[in-house]
């Protein structure tokens, strides 16, 4: 099945001195990527479709998004 936003091609790098483990992320990422651990924020970057809305809502300025070498199209 295809999606309009791709995904594969992005990543999410987490800032971990930085993020407070707060779950704006979590809540706010449409794809499920981000995920609260007990005592860290995890990622299941396949599923990132580089949308961003974690960044702008992460009051931390702790993500920042990876593009993924990619197949050539974009
Ligand atoms: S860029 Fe979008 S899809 Fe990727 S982790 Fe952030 S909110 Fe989720
Ligand atoms: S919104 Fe920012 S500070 Fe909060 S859990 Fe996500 S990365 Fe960490």
């Amino acid at each position: 099945m295809t999606t309009k936003q791709k995904k594969g091609n992005f990543a999410i790098d987490i800032e971990y001195g930085l993020c407070g483990n707060c779950g704006a992320c979590v809540a706010v990422c449409p794809e499920n990527v981000l995920h609260l651990g007990t005592v860290m924020l995890t990622s299941d970057n396949d599923d990132c479709t580089g949308c961003k809305h974690c960044i702008i809502f992460c009051p931390a300025d702790a993500l920042k998004l990876l593009k993924r070498p990619g197949d050539g199209h974009d």
